[in-house]
């Protein structure tokens, strides 16, 4: 049974880390396909907007805060999720995780190289997962049932999909029931950090909930999508004082 809570019209689990880490457990103990999103605050806001999208976030099998502004949300509308649960660090914590065998991987997102790039930093630390494929996530239409037998046929309980969101998101809705991984995770950007190509905030930023200045500062081309941030504020503030629903 989930225990979400309603932010914006997303429902967001109530979870910890660790508890997080042990249904990723469950979930890849059991015969299909599951979904997990990340969502950070522009990705709700942006579901507030967009109902298709709201509708693939709600039929998640796991929906975790990725971020300081969904949690402060939770705070707002008396809701209180316990913690920040990134994508980047439920991975990272995945990958020392004992199901009794080596977690089989398969990276599938980014440049040309990245996937790569990211498996080898990360066999280097975690000797005991198996990364059974590497896919850029570039492709065309024609090229996606190709994919999916490539995936198909590397059976990994773990497919991480970093296309961005939220076309992530669609991409894993619209195959999960054709995929033969018992977990597909929404991952973003989490490749490239993996891959040594972009650098997450430094660990006392994160914490504090400061990771998306750390991002505009390097990413200063961001602002625009960011500025959904304060809006996501003002939304739930409104949500709050039932100026609107
Ligand atoms: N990307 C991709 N295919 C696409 C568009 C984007 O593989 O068609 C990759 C891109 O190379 C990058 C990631 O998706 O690695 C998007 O990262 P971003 O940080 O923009 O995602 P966010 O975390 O903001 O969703």
């Amino acid at each position: 049974m989930r225990n979400t809570v309603n932010i914006a019209g997303v429902e967001v689990d109530s979870i910890t880390m660790s508890q997080a880490v042990d249904k990723l457990k469950l979930f890849i103990n059991e015969d299909k396909a599951h979904a997990i999103y990340t969502p950070n605050a522009e990705i709700v806001m942006e579901a507030y907007k967009d109902e298709g999208l709201r509708s693939i976030l709600n039929q998640a099998d796991m929906l975790i805060a990725d971020g300081a502004g969904v949690v402060l949300a939770s705070r707002i509308l008396g809701l209180n999720l316990p913690e920040k649960v990134s994508g980047i660090d439920l991975v990272r914590n995945s990958f020392s995780m004992d199901i009794g065998r080596k977690t089989r991987y398969f990276f599938f997102g980014g440049k040309p190289g990245v996937a790569e790039a990211a498996a080898e930093n990360i066999l280097a630390f975690h000797p005991n997962i198996e990364i059974v494929g590497c896919r850029n996530g570039y492709f065309s239409k024609e090229e996606v049932p190709g994919i999916i037998e490539e995936i198909n046929r590397a059976k990994p309980d773990i497919l991480l999909v970093a296309l961005g969101a939220p076309k992530q998101e669609k991409w894993i809705h619209e195959n999960k029931d054709k995929l033969k991984a018992k977990v597909c995770i929404g991952v973003g950007g989490s490749l490239d950090v993996f891959a040594g190509k972009v650098k997450l905030a430094p660990e006392r930023m994160r914490k504090a909930g400061f990771e998306w200045l750390y991002r505009l500062y390097q990413e200063p081309w961001r602002y625009k999508r960011m500025l959904r941030l304060p809006k996501f504020m003002l939304l739930t503030v409104g949500i709050k004082l039932k100026l609107v629903k």
